[in-house]
Formats: structure tokens, C-alpha cells, sequence
């Protein structure tokens, strides 16, 4: 879907703890009519439709109070990577973290310990006294680049789920 320049400006103003949701809205939308580009009247026309809801009924509020979270990542990308796309992504509130509002924190940031993740779960466990409440697992898990896709991912994944705390795939991707 394509957002005119226009568009973007006018979704910005809705508040960050909804944002995401507002835009998935939009879409929603216009795909809806059939057409794949969002203007500025789309974006206020679901203003009046849902947004301006979701603002005075705090819907969205989940999302706000969601704010610690752990970025697991690839120990043999981390080798060559200072994770300077997963902060991006999650300073600016985009992509994966689009979703965050301005209280969200990163309270860890480690990587898994090499195959098959072995200390993931050591790891979580000590974040948990501090309020974590999702782990993302990086983009380098996820895809096949100039490295492979992580095979144990799901392992990994199930492993963290089993401990109470959601597991987002992706960070910057
Ligand atoms: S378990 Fe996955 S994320 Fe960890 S080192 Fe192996 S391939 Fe990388």
C-alpha cells in the first residue's frame, strides 16, 4: 500500500499509542475500495470513523502500558553487526516497534549464545523480576541474507512463550 506524502503527515498526528493501529485501519479501508494508495482524505475520513474513537475511549492504552521489552538476536551475526538497526527501528517507533508508545523501554538486548540458542532462556528469566512483558527476536533470525535463517527459531520462541512473555518476530524488517 502507498501512503501520499500528505497522508503520512496527517497519521503522525495521531497519538503514538495508536498510531499502528490507525494505519492498519486506513488500509484497511482503502483496500477495501479497491485502490492501493492512501491520500489525506483517507486518512481523516477513518479519523471520524475510528480513530477519534480509539483516542477518547483509550483503546490502544494496552499497547502503552506493553513497555518492556527484550531484543533477542543471532550470536553469529552479532559478530558483525552493533544492532544499529534494531535501536533505529525502535527509537523512531517503526517497523516492528510501530507499535509503541513513547513509555516503551528496551530493558535487554543480548544475543542468544550460538546454537541452539542455549542461553535464551537464562536470560529471560532474569528480565522477568524487571517487568519485562515481549521479547522480539531480530530481523537476523528471521531472514535469509548474507546469513541463513535461523533454524531454531521456533525452538527459541516456544521456549520464551512457555515463560508467559509474547513473542514478537522482527525488529527492523
Ligand atoms: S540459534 Fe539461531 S540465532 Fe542463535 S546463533 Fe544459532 S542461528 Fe543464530
Amino acid at each position: 500500500m502507498h501512503w501520499t506524502e500528505d497522508a503520512l503527515k496527517q497519521i503522525e498526528k495521531a497519538p503514538a499509542f495508536i498510531r499502528g493501529m490507525a494505519k492498519r485501519a486506513v488500509e484497511k479501508e482503502v483496500a477495501k475500495s479497491g485502490r492501493e494508495e492512501v491520500t489525506e482524505a483517507d486518512v481523516r475520513a477513518a479519523y471520524e470513523k475510528y480513530i477519534k474513537f480509539a483516542v477518547n475511549s483509550g483503546e490502544g492504552k494496552e499497547q502503552e502500558k506493553t513497555s518492556k521489552i527484550a531484543i533477542v538476536r543471532c550470536d553469529t551475526v552479532a559478530e558483525v553487526c552493533p544492532g544499529i538497526a534494531c535501536f533505529k527501528a525502535f527509537n523512531h517507533r517503526k517497523l516492528a516497534f510501530e507499535q509503541y508508545g513513547e513509555k516503551a523501554e528496551i530493558i535487554g538486548f543480548f544475543t542468544c549464545g550460538g546454537c541452539p540458542g542455549r542461553r535464551v532462556p537464562r536470560l529471560v528469566e532474569k528480565l522477568i523480576p524487571h517487568g519485562l512483558d515481549v521479547v522480539h527476536l531480530s530481523s537476523c533470525m528471521m531472514l535469509d541474507d548474507d546469513y541463513p535463517r535461523c533454524p531454531h527459531k521456533n525452538q527459541i520462541k516456544k521456549v520464551i512463550e512457555k515463560k508467559g512473555i509474547r513473542v514478537i518476530e522482527g525488529t527492523h524488517h
